[in-house]
């Protein structure tokens, strides 16, 4: 089973069912991406905040090793950490992840949130995770989303990293970037599921030929492995009775009808587990086409909650 894949307007193919790397435990870290090669993905969606990279690596190189897939087989996403938005930081840690990922290109590297901090040395903490001193204290860099691009512009420039991209952007952001792009972000990777559907944002990157990557797909699931107590405010994506009404239709799971959605809307999906009946699965989700009864059922379920949200690790009191 492998996956479709989109066209980026960088000219590369990515998969558009891939795989997220967030959560996975470091102990099982390398065996899961080894196991996902192995039941067909290709894409895997990393960053230096998920503090797994080097097992990301050890599992892409066993697979490598056993001839199971050759490097250009993969498609490698990993993300720019705010602590490295400084001009002259951007390089070096990038060639620090690639080694951890024990390659030397990443098909699509990302500014993770359009968000400065200042500087911490990997020396210091790594990954650096939101606060200066490692326990509270959030320090902002004055560094600008235009500096950065250019510098991201500069890894695809050396070899790098063969296509750029951002995450976390809102529409005034996307606009600001094309202003001063000179290599066009080649996409744009959200929250997205029914409940954060944000139609007008997937629209205008569509438009503007920016491939969309949906995140945490199954809504409050995701979140619910750190606790978060928001996911309290929303009933579970994969028990709502219109998700599992249309599953049933279409003898599928509740999990396929919530990647299908997205797929279906030429969103890229990359749904995260390290059971592999379930990746098996998820990878197999794009074989059905939900009909425009379920599209205005599902559209009707939009809540405009979004679970990830930097202020929420940082200020969880002034949420609500
Ligand atoms: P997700 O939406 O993929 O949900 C994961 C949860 O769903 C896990 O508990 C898993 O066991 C469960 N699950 C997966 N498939 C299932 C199935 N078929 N049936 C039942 N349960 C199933 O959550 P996520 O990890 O938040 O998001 C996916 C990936 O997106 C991440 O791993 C990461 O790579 C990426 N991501 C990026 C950002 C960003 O800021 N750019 C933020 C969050 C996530």
């Amino acid at each position: 089973m492998a996956s479709p894949t989109i066209k980026l307007n960088s000219g590369y193919e990515m998969p558009q069912v891939g795989f997220g790397l967030w959560k996975v435990d470091n102990a099982v870290c390398a065996d899961t991406v080894y196991n996902a090669i192995k039941a067909g993905y290709r894409l895997f969606d990393g960053a230096c905040d998920y503090g797994n990279e080097k097992e990301c690596g050890e599992g892409v190189a066993r697979a490598i090793k056993e001839g199971i897939v050759k490097r250009e087989d993969l498609f490698i996403v990993s993300k720019l950490w705010q602590t490295f938005h400084d001009e002259d930081k951007v390089e070096p840690i990038t060639r620090k992840q690639l080694a951890d990922w024990q390659i030397d290109y990443f098909d699509l590297f990302l500014i993770h949130f359009p968000a400065a901090l200042e500087y911490v040395d990997p020396s210091v903490r790594y990954p650096p995770g939101w606060f200066y001193d490692g326990k509270s204290e959030v320090r902002w860099s004055k560094t600008t989303l235009q500096q950065t691009w250019g510098a991201m512009e500069k890894l695809v420039d050396a070899g790098l990293a063969r296509s750029i991209g951002i995450s976390n952007y809102q529409a005034q952001s996307v606009y600001d970037n094309l202003i001063y792009a000179r290599i066009r972000p080649a996409t744009l990777q959200i929250e997205h599921h029914p409940y954060l559907q944000q139609p007008d944002l997937v629209n205008l990157a569509q438009k503007e030929g920016i491939t969309v990557t949906a995140y945490s797909s199954f809504g409050p699931t995701g979140f619910m492995e750190i606790e978060d107590f928001r996911v309290k405010h929303a009933a579970p994506l994969m028990e709502s009775p219109v998700i599992k009404e249309i599953a049933t239709k279409h003898k599928k799971t509740p999990a396929q009808v919530l990647l299908r959605w997205a797929t279906q809307r030429g969103l890229a999906v990359i749904p995260k587990t390290s059971r592999s009946e379930v990746m098996a699965q998820n990878l197999d989700s794009v074989n059905f086409n939900l009909d425009d009864g379920d599209l205005t059922k599902i559209a009707e379920m939009d809540l405009n909650i979004r679970f990830n949200k930097p202020t929420n690790y940082f200020s969880a009191d002034k949420l609500f």
